[in-house]
């Protein structure tokens, strides 16, 4: 991470908390992100992250995709604490990582972050493997290629430890502070052991210096940016990264995260209660039917418009049409969101069989480090 002036700018946006800036546009550009070009959404038209503008930005795309192009091996980092189930911000990041692997055959690495949640959440590491098997049978679920894929927990997984290590020696207590803010030191030691999960894939055992790809929040480009500037010193390859848009929870703040879980929706969650949650959700109703009928509804304010066109529908025309019967008012919101509400539940449900058939194999994936 080359960007010397990141840091000073860097309290702006914090990892660690769920609030988005204000104006996303505005710090892409004063970190130095590429916005994702037009001849780059036409050659991905079929994925809807990048027809709908989910991947927003990105660092060092280009030279990723370049390599992958040239016949070079690829690959994609990714990673979760697990501290609990799957949730819609998660579903999207591993659609992400499912699309990178299946357009470039990239090969992932899937980090299970335990002694991250172990630290963090205070959850011991066998609470952790039952949460991982779980977030495992989610990824299976939604398309992952086990057998292109590492994964690994980081407690079993030295190399990553050993790598923290090494970096720890590029790395002073100011720099890390002028980053994350005075923080204990565990929060440090994760931080390094993630910048060890970063560059894994580079490892000889993998086949040593390759471009790797961490699609990732906003939120998380400290991370990238720290990581990128001890890449360089390593003299290893500088990860590139994608920047997803976040989706707002269901109260209509800034993101979906674990820290409210009234907010949000899991991927194994009761449907019951799903479709409970989605009904409440906010929307862009009027204040009377009367006013919605003339003036249509707000549908640039409202979350369940927002989280069913981010995720469960991708048929553009369906998409458009409720767009326009929002809003010429034609349709009021208690009938669109049961309509949404059905296309979600459909697509949950088939979700969660599918995740019920993956767990015996998720299990085997994790415990296969023990051996
Ligand atoms: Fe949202 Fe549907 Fe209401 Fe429009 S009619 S504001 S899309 S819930």
């Amino acid at each position: 991470m080359t960007d010397e002036h990141s840091h000073s700018h860097s309290k702006e946006i914090d990892p660690w908390s769920s609030e988005l800036p204000a104006d996303q546009s505005k710090l892409f550009h004063e970190f130095g992100l590429e916005e994702i070009s037009d001849a780059m959404r036409k050659r991905f038209a079929s994925s809807h992250l990048f027809k709908k503008r989910i991947i927003l930005a990105h660092r060092d795309l280009t030279q990723w995709i370049k390599a992958a192009d040239d016949g070079k091996q690829v690959a994609v980092m990714s990673g979760i604490k697990p501290s609990g189930e799957f949730h819609l911000g998660s579903k999207q990041t591993a659609e992400e990582i499912v699309f990178f692997q299946q357009a470039f055959k990239a090969k992932v690495f899937y980090c299970i972050a335990d002694l991250e949640a172990h630290v963090d959440n205070g959850l011991s590491l066998d609470e952790c493997k039952a949460n991982a098997i779980g977030n495992v049978a989610d990824l299976l679920a939604l398309g992952i290629d086990a057998d292109n894929t590492y994964f690994y927990r980081q407690s079993l997984e030295p190399r990553v430890t050993t790598m923290a290590y090494k970096l720890s020696r590029r790395v002073t207590p100011a720099m890390l502070t002028a980053i994350y803010g005075d923080k204990p030191l565990s929060l440090y030691m994760a931080v390094l052991t993630q910048m060890g999960d970063i560059l894994l894939p580079q490892h000889k055992d993998f086949g040593g210096p390759k471009h790797v790809l961490v699609p990732v929040g906003l939120d998380q480009d400290p991370h990238i940016r720290l990581c990128r500037d001890l890449a360089f010193k390593e003299k290893l390859i500088l990860p590139s990264s994608t920047y997803h848009k976040f989706i707002k929870n269901l109260k209509g703040e800034a993101k979906m995260s674990k820290r409210d879980p009234d907010a949000m929706i899991w991927l194994s969650e009761d449907l019951n209660s799903v479709k409970k949650k989605f009904m409440r959700s906010l929307t862009g109703g009027r204040n009377t039917a009367e006013e919605q009928r003339r003036d249509g509804g707000d549908i640039a304010n409202c979350v369940a418009y927002d989280l069913f066109s981010t995720h469960f529908e991708h048929d553009e025309k369906k998409l458009v049409q409720r767009y326009s019967d929002c809003t010429s008012g034609k349709i009021l919101c208690g009938e669109c969101k049961t309509q949404m509400a059905e296309t979600m539940l459909a697509w949950m449900k088939k979700h969660q069989e599918t995740r019920a058939k993956m767990m015996k194999k998720a299990e085997k994936i994790i415990e296969m480090q023990e051996e």
